[in-house]
């Protein structure tokens, strides 16, 4: 219903012959659908795991369905290729027909480890039979389609145990292996005698040993294969999440699907799964003196264009940090005294220009360093009553509203945000500080993050973010991504 209100009138009579997808799907990028859903191996694991390896590239616009069952050419008509990630009952005659029609008409088909189990055939779950315990029918155009199969006619196909192996490329020329080492090593099973269809291309292959249990000869592992006008990308590898972790499978998979979508591969000889801009901000983070849950280090953790380094005290401000960093981020605790060279350097840094967000307990930092509270941060939670000023407070587990304050690039555009969070009360703040978050909560100050008074370089201050309900919060994370990245003059 919201869709026939944001679309034209035009563009609903255009959906009914041709529908444009383009509004659904990101731009500029291969579209692939991951089958999934059922299989003897642990698809609830390996499919995020083969969908994490496709986003990491920044090549493709993923999508999973976990019933192909219900696949039509009309559902499959927006992809470019399919990853199979299935190993189970058959998907009945519309999907199959579906599935055979979208590959031989041009597009691509890549299948991963138990894939190339034989529809039908005989059901590799448990008792070899389906789950209703009927062996259906083979569907054999599977094995035509990918080029190969398991049988169960001698010689069987199966494998010895798992164990580290060294995968070479055959066909080095090929578009997917180009640029590629001439092997790569991984623990995995190592698929044997596979019921093979003439015209497939074997890209690479690995020794069966003799003495892991193996039949002594080269195995064909990675092939290719054409259907029609579509192209087929087979790997045997993929046991599960760790087999399919070796550098070879993650690039030899991501190329793969690459190529069976557009018959060319532009992806690197390696693909990273924590990709990184070349320019990411370069940030240290420093904790210590106080604990803290793991879930903190979650809040910058996977940004492209942030690279965290922790280091905590007393190791942190040891050297000249401020050539190796854009930003420093303080989720420490240091309520005494920093030694002499700490200290130096760390106030050399804020002289450099350098940006700085401070969190939370971080506040009550340097207690004694009156430059650092007051020029610098512009806050400090006092420790101990300071006449006339009584000692400031805190209490956990507060459910506060958190209204974002002007349109300071940090804080433009948020939403107001109810968080689960600890709160301090009276606490010094300097005069006339930029504010970017306040509350009313009856606990807590008003103000809950600011712009420090500090002008050689760009300090904020955040009080939230005591514990997990903040550090996995998307809008925590957000501010606290935005601020760095202020912070460190972007
Ligand atoms: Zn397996
Ligand atoms: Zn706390």
């Amino acid at each position: 219903m919201l869709l026939a209100g944001v679309m034209s009138a035009a563009a609903l009579a255009q959906s009914a012959a041709a529908p444009d997808d383009s509004f659904f799907f990101e731009k500029g990028k291969l579209r692939v659908l991951i089958l999934s859903g059922r299989n003897n191996h642990d698809w609830r694991a390996s499919t995020p795991h083969l969908r994490r390896i496709l986003d990491a590239t920044g090549r493709f616009d993923v999508r999973v369905t976990e019933e192909p069952s219900g696949l039509t050419a009309e559902s499959l008509r927006p992809y470019d290729v399919l990853v199979s990630d299935y190993c189970g009952p058959r998907w009945g005659g519309t999907a199959e027909k579906a599935v055979a029609a979208f590959v031989h008409s041009g597009k691509g088909l890549v299948a991963v480890h138990a894939a190339s189990y034989p529809f039908g055939e005989a059901q590799i779950l448990g008792s070899h039979q389906t789950p209703t315990g009927v062996r259906e029918p083979a569907w054999s155009e599977w094995a035509t389609i990918v080029g190969g199969a398991w049988t169960e006619k001698e010689p069987k196909t199966g494998h010895a145990k798992r164990h580290v192996y060294e995968v070479k490329w055959t066909n080095a020329a090929h578009p997917i292996a180009q640029g590629m080492a001439p092997s790569f090593t991984v623990s995995d099973e190592l698929y044997h005698q596979f019921a093979l269809k003439p015209g497939i291309e074997v890209l690479a292959t690995a020794l069966d040993a003799a003495e892991q249990g193996g039949n002594g000869r080269q195995e064909p592992l990675l092939w290719t294969n054409r259907y029609g006008a579509g192209r087929v990308f087979h790997t045997a590898l993929g046991h599960d999440v760790a087999a399919m972790s070796a550098p070879g499978f993650i690039a030899s998979f991501a190329r793969g699907v690459e190529w069976t979508a557009s018959e060319k591969v532009t992806l690197p000889a390696s693909v990273s799964l924590d990709p990184k801009d070349k320019d990411a901000l370069r940030v240290m983070l420093v904790t210590g003196g106080h604990d803290h849950e793991q879930s903190f280090y979650a809040v910058l953790d996977g940004l492209r264009e942030i690279r965290v380094t922790v280091n905590p005290h007393p190791a942190a401000f040891g050297g000249d940090f401020a050539k190796a960093y854009d930003c420093i981020v303080l989720y420490d605790y240091h309520v005494g005294d920093l030694p002499e060279v700490p200290q130096r350097n760390l106030r050399e840094y804020l002289e450099s220009g350098k940006g700085m967000v401070v969190l939370h307990h971080a506040i009550a930092n340097y207690q004694k360093w009156p430059f650092w509270w007051k020029e610098v941060v512009g806050g400090r939670y006092l420790m101990q009553d300071e006449p006339p000023a009584k000692a400031s407070t805190y209490l956990h587990d507060q459910d506060l509203e958190v209204t974002p304050v002007g349109d300071h690039p940090i804080v433009k555009g948020l939403p107001p945000m109810y968080i689960h969070d600890e709160t301090y009360k009276g606490m010094w703040r300097a005069e006339g500080l930029q504010i970017l978050l306040k509350t009313n909560h009856p606990t807590s100050d008003e103000p809950l993050a600011w712009i420090g008074p500090w002008t050689k370089s760009r300090v904020v201050y955040i009080q939230l973010g005591h514990g997990r309900e903040a550090h996995e919060n998307p809008w925590y994370r957000e501010l606290v991504r935005r601020s760095v990245i202020w912070a460190a003059g972007r």
